[in-house]
Formats: structure tokens, C-alpha cells, sequence
């Protein structure tokens, strides 16, 4: 009797959810298509028609070019090709700026599920995301490539650590300087904490969206003193 009180109740909710589905449909965040019943976050189309890379099979990619003669790495990839005006962009841009961090999150595991076949990738010992200065994460709520690391780590069974590397200068003032000032610049940016636990490990360095690599350059540059190896992954590649 009282399972049967319970069952009603429960077609009851997911009546009403279904109702509220009708009048607010959620929308894949890609193509604004309203998503299906078992569809989460992406709609199964741009799961299949979104821009992949492949750089994820190629040792020399585009991504791993940026860091030639700066910092040597295992390896770099991204998922999707960032085009202006492209579904990506559209993606890229409720992730990081209109509050929808899930997108981090789905995506993460969609790559995750690729990335775990693949080496060197497959072998990191630990996810790492880059992180916000903590006055620019207190403005936006959430790091987004912590949503991103933890999709990632869900799907290739790694773990993360949000903790040991952080961001101990805001400024991201990167225009109007000379390469070397902007390499001295965003050098000092990013810190280990005391104790840490990062030393002799593969690290699987992540981030939303890679254009110059300057950022990322800096973080490999501190993980690699503290005695790891660094391969990165990135959501987006923008040229
Ligand atoms: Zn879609």
C-alpha cells in the first residue's frame, strides 16, 4: 500500500517534469536544438558533428607546436577546432561565462572516454586544471577547467587536484609587451603550495580553450621544476 502511495507520487513528479520539459524544453548548449528525454547538456548530433581535432593521435599537432623550443612535454591535444561564430564558440562561451559549468563536466567525459586509449594521456598519474586567480573565481563562482578535470577524471579513472598549483598574481595584461616581458610576466603568475604532493608524477595539465600556450607554458614550466612530467589537454584550440 505504501509503495503503491509512493509510486503515484513519484509519476506524479515526473509528470510535472515532463510538463515543465514542455514549456521549458532544455536546449543542447552547442545548437540550442531542444534536447531528448536521455540527452544531457549535448545534443547526440553535435556529440557526432561537433569539430574534433584528432590531434589526440598525432604526436606533432598544431597544439604541441606551440610549446617547440619552449618547454618539452609528452604530449598536447585538444577536442574541438574554436571557430568565430562556430557551435564551439557558443559552447565555450556558456561555459565560461554565462554560469553553465555542466558543459565542462559532459564534455570532460565525452573526451575522457577517447583520451583513455590514447598515450600519453592514458598513463597521467593525476588531472590537473589551471587555475583563476581566487579574485577572479570568487567574480565567476567556479574555475570552469575544474568542471572540465572532473568529466576528464570521471572517464579515465585518474584523479585530480584542485589544490597544490594556484594563481598568485591577477594580471593577465598581456598586450602592449614585448615576448620576453610577457614570458617574464606570466612566468611568476602561477605557484606550488607548500607540501605539496606533485613531484615524480605524469601530470595531465587542463584547460578550457588553448591559443598561444603562454598560460599553459607557465604551468608546465613550475610542474616541471617540482620533478613531473607534464602532457595537457585542452577543451578548444583557437588559431
Ligand atoms: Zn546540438
Amino acid at each position: 500500500m505504501k509503495s503503491k502511495a509512493k509510486s503515484i507520487i513519484m509519476s506524479a513528479g515526473e509528470y510535472i517534469t515532463d510538463m515543465i520539459g514542455l514549456i521549458y524544453p532544455k536546449i543542447c548548449m552547442a545548437c540550442d536544438r531542444p534536447l531528448l528525454k536521455h540527452e544531457e547538456t549535448l545534443c547526440t548530433f553535435c556529440i557526432y558533428s561537433l569539430p574534433k581535432t584528432s590531434f589526440d593521435t598525432q604526436n606533432d599537432n598544431p597544439v604541441s607546436r606551440l610549446f617547440w623550443g619552449k618547454t618539452e612535454i609528452e604530449g598536447a591535444a585538444s577536442y574541438f577546432h574554436f571557430e568565430k561564430g562556430g557551435h564551439v564558440q557558443q559552447l565555450i562561451h556558456r561555459f565560461k561565462y554565462k554560469g553553465f559549468k555542466e558543459i565542462g563536466f559532459e564534455v570532460g567525459k565525452h573526451y575522457g572516454t577517447e583520451l583513455k586509449n590514447a598515450a600519453p594521456y592514458n598513463t597521467s598519474d593525476i588531472i590537473v586544471p589551471v587555475p583563476l586567480h581566487k579574485s577572479k573565481q570568487r567574480k565567476r563562482g567556479y574555475n570552469q577547467s575544474e568542471f572540465f578535470a572532473a568529466g576528464l577524471s570521471q572517464a579515465m579513472k585518474i584523479p585530480t587536484d584542485f589544490t597544490s598549483l594556484y594563481r598568485a598574481k591577477a594580471t593577465d595584461t598581456q598586450t602592449r609587451k614585448s615576448r620576453f616581458e610577457r614570458f617574464e610576466n606570466v612566468e611568476s603568475i602561477f605557484q606550488l603550495k607548500e607540501n605539496h604532493p606533485l613531484s615524480g608524477k605524469h601530470i595531465l595539465l587542463v584547460d578550457d580553450v588553448v591559443t598561444t600556450g603562454s598560460t599553459l607554458e607557465a604551468c608546465c614550466h613550475i610542474l616541471k621544476e617540482a620533478g613531473n612530467k607534464v602532457s595537457l589537454v585542452t577543451m578548444a584550440y583557437a588559431k
